[in-house]
């Protein structure tokens, strides 16, 4: 079992978070396949045709550190996700939280980054929740001697090349220094003194991101977006929080029939997922090798990965639709081959 404890033992908890039908679906009559009968089980009720053509369910079921019902709010998700994770950065830790799921399926909601942008429902997702730790456990005497600053970066991952979200989408290196140290050099670090400040951030990242986009899901559902709040103590880092919002991992029928620059895009954001993944079973299992370097996204988050110091979080999350049924499978085994064994 996990609870808002779960990363003291583990360094690793994957939670998995359904969303409610949609508008859409509810009108093309989609039928709801997914429940979540305790708040640890996953079960997908797949319909398959037998060979004289009638139809059945399959039961497939899943367990995971925790999983979330389309009732969840975003508040219930972040206590037993992030949460434990934002406490750990001040005890010195390297800390990473991912949205991984379908596009559609509620990684922009669940991490916040829509509160000013599209997203109708205004409730505060994870960036403004993280914030609002960060800035009471500042004030923490346990933590008040320590005279800590706190920064936040905003950058995008497309097409295997970093663009600052915090300076005009401006093209940053990936360097590694001799003590195999991976920078981003130029990235913009803002110092934030308040919540206000954080979520002035996002904002400002979170309309570059979008600029010039007919649509804002065609574009930032190619792309990764990586927030990070950092700990720095007399110019040292101290702690290091990274929330990344992922590409959707959709393939396959999604993409072949477009072009070739989507193909390309497929085939990029398919080669991090995948490393990854392979990069967060290397941390589960104690690995001393750990193969960042298979891809930018990893090869940038490198030092959320290594040191006994660092815990991730994954937020799998997925739409509830039987249109949806390949993609939602795809997403629950992913999820669940990251899991810590
Ligand atoms: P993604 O970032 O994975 O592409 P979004 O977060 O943009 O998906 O979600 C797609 C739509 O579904 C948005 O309009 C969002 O408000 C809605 N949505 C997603 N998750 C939920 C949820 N848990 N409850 C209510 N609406 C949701
Ligand atoms: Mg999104």
């Amino acid at each position: 079992m996990c609870g808002p404890e779960c990363l003291e033992d583990h360094r690793i908890c994957v939670c998995v978070r359904k969303r409610p039908l949609n508008q859409q679906e509810t009108t093309k009559k989609d039928l709801d396949i997914i429940t979540i009968p305790s708040n640890n089980v996953v079960i997908v009720h797949e319909s398959k045709q037998k060979v004289d053509l009638t139809r059945y369910l399959e039961n497939q079921i899943f367990y995971f550190d925790h999983a979330f019902d389309d009732t969840a709010s975003n508040e219930l998700v972040y206590q037993f996700s992030a949460r434990p994770l934002v406490e750990s950065i001040f005890r010195k830790g390297m800390a990473t939280c991912f949205a991984y799921g379908q596009t559609g399926s509620g990684k922009t909601h669940t991490m916040g980054g829509a509160v000013f942008g599209t997203d109708q429902d205004c409730s505060k997702g994870i960036y403004a929740l993280v914030a609002q730790d960060v800035f009471s456990l500042l004030r923490n005497p346990a933590y008040g001697k320590l005279d800590l600053k706190v920064y936040g970066t905003f950058f995008e991952i497309y097409g295997g090349k970093v663009y600052d979200l915090l300076n005009w989408k401006k093209k940053l290196q990936v360097l590694e220094d001799g003590n195999q140290q991976t920078q981003v050099v130029g990235l913009r670090e803002q110092e934030v003194c308040c919540v206000e400040d954080v979520l002035n951030l996002v904002e400002l990242g979170n309309s570059c991101r979008t600029s010039g986009q007919t649509s804002v899901n065609a574009h930032s559902s190619r792309s990764h977006a990586v927030f990070q709040i950092i700990l720095k103590t007399q110019e040292e880092l101290h702690g290091k929080l990274s929330l990344v919002d992922l590409a959707g991992n959709e393939r396959g029928a999604d993409t072949a029939k477009t072009n070739r620059k989507r193909q390309l895009e497929g085939a990029e954001i398919n080669k991090s997922l995948l490393a990854l993944k392979e990069c967060i079973r290397a941390l589960g299992q104690n690995r001393p090798h750990t193969p960042f370097r298979a891809s930018k996204l990893t090869q940038v988050l490198r030092d959320s990965f290594i040191g006994q110091n660092s815990s991730t979080c994954m937020i799998a999350t997925i739409s509830p639709g039987m249109a949806s049924c390949e993609n939602t499978l795809n997403t629950l085994k992913y999820a669940n081959r990251v899991k810590e064994l």
